[in-house]
């Protein structure tokens, strides 16, 4: 083996890729320049990380993420809310004032997601007539932060509805317009009580600003089926084929199977993909069926310890287990599904350029201490180092960068 000599080279040294080999892993300009599966690869002059004989993942990515909502960094708080989504929604407006700023706790959360192994993240974030875009504008100071160590993707998100709250389509354009990259959308039959306004609303928006959609449909039954079956349309006709995410989904795990088949076939024609955290009380899309009807399932975390739920710690790992549990998987071949919703998937919806450990791709990995992807997703284990861009971001479950701090 010829040595190497640069000081823009680092070795992840020591590790294990997935199939069993152990393998040194070269990064150079922030790439993944060689994966060298004799072992010992001299680098002279190379920054060498010590991978401890660990399996080495491509980063993980969360697709579903509520990150202004985050109370991480703060005394534990009993859950405040009463049981609707109603009641959620303004226990949460009522607490504002009396919370740390959005930038803080955001922050907070984002670097723990880090520490577990995420390199990307699409998080939701409230815009509504009380607080206009200031939760937005505070999601744009953690993306500008957290450069180079995370890639914050930010969903305009108009938690309160949209014809329900007047005032909150403008916002939603001009959070877009100031660089949101992604349009939310909120339960237009149980929020707004009008399936075609909201819609309607959104895909001008959409239209007008050349962006794609990720709409919450919690609406179950009849409703929550012609309110996806409607969007499917409507991305059709509008040609945003491959730009749309309906997030949970819930009906899709209740509906009878000619209804299940026929929505399924909607979506996966006109490329419409399924965010989902795993269900909670309510039904699991079926992740394998949806799949294999050419449906992508990606998975995220969505509320992480805040007023909405006290569950969570941001791992990914944690929330493929939780959905390949309920999904019923046991295989470690079921396992490396649910897996794949937690990193491959999401980074496909999300449009992550140069995903995944292949040379020549982004140098975005973690090591875990397992022998297996099965056994990383359904025991959790411990995390060694988190790298981005060729850099460690975290040791040992620590945020470890001076520069995001
Ligand atoms: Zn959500």
């Amino acid at each position: 083996m010829t040595p190497r000599s640069s000081q823009e080279t680092g070795v992840l040294a020591n590790v294990r890729l997935a199939g069993g080999a152990a393998a040194d892993i070269v990064m150079r300009d922030s790439l993944i320049a060689e994966i060298a599966t004799a072992p010992t690869l001299e680098t002279d002059g190379a920054t060498r990380i010590e991978g401890e004989g660990m399996l080495v993942l491509p980063g993980l990515v969360d697709g579903h993420m509520h990150l202004d909502k985050a109370l991480a960094g703060l005394p534990w708080m009993p859950h405040p809310a009463g049981p609707t989504r109603l009641s959620r929604i303004e226990t949460e407006k009522s607490l504002r004032g009396d919370l740390p700023p959005v930038q803080e706790r955001a922050a907070n959360l984002a670097r723990q997601c880090v520490a577990h192994g995420t390199t990307a993240i699409r998080s939701h974030v409230d815009i509504d007539p009380d607080n206009e875009l200031t939760h937005f504008h505070a999601l744009m100071e953690v993306r500008e932060m957290l450069a180079g160590i995370l890639d914050l993707q930010i969903v305009a998100f108009p938690q309160s509805g949209v014809l329900r709250a007047p005032g909150t389509s403008g916002l939603l354009e001009a959070a877009l317009t100031e660089g949101a990259d992604v349009l939310g959308g909120l339960d237009p039959i149980a929020i707004d009580n009008d399936l075609d306004g909201q819609l309607d609303t959104l895909f001008d928006i959409a239209e007008r600003c050349d962006t794609g959609i990720d709409i919450h449909l919690h609406d179950a039954g009849a409703d929550g089926l012609a309110e996806i079956n409607a969007l499917c349309e409507r991305t059709r006709a509008c040609g945003l084929a491959g730009r749309v995410t309906v997030s949970h989904g819930f009906c899709l795990g209740s509906a009878a199977p000619d209804e299940f088949e026929r929505t399924a076939e909607a979506m996966a024609a006109v490329g419409v993909s399924l965010a989902t955290h795993g269900g909670a009380a309510s039904p699991l899309p079926p992740v394998k069926a949806l799949r294999e009807r050419g449906v992508e399932v990606f998975a995220g975390n969505d509320n992480v310890r805040d007023t909405w739920s006290p569950f969570g710690n941001g791992d990914m790992l944690e929330r493929a287990m939780l959905l390949a549990w309920r999904s019923g998987f046991r295989t470690d071949e079921d396992l490396e599904v649910a897996l794949e919703c937690a990193s491959a998937a999401g980074a496909r919806v999300l449009g992550l350029e140069g995903y995944g450990l292949s040379v020549g791709n982004r140098a975005d990995l973690f090591t875990v201490d397992a022998e297996t992807p099965g056994e990383a997703v359904a025991q959790r284990p411990r995390r060694g180092v988190v790298v981005k861009g060729g850099r460690v971001v975290a040791r040992e479950g620590e945020f470890a960068d001076a520069s995001g701090t």
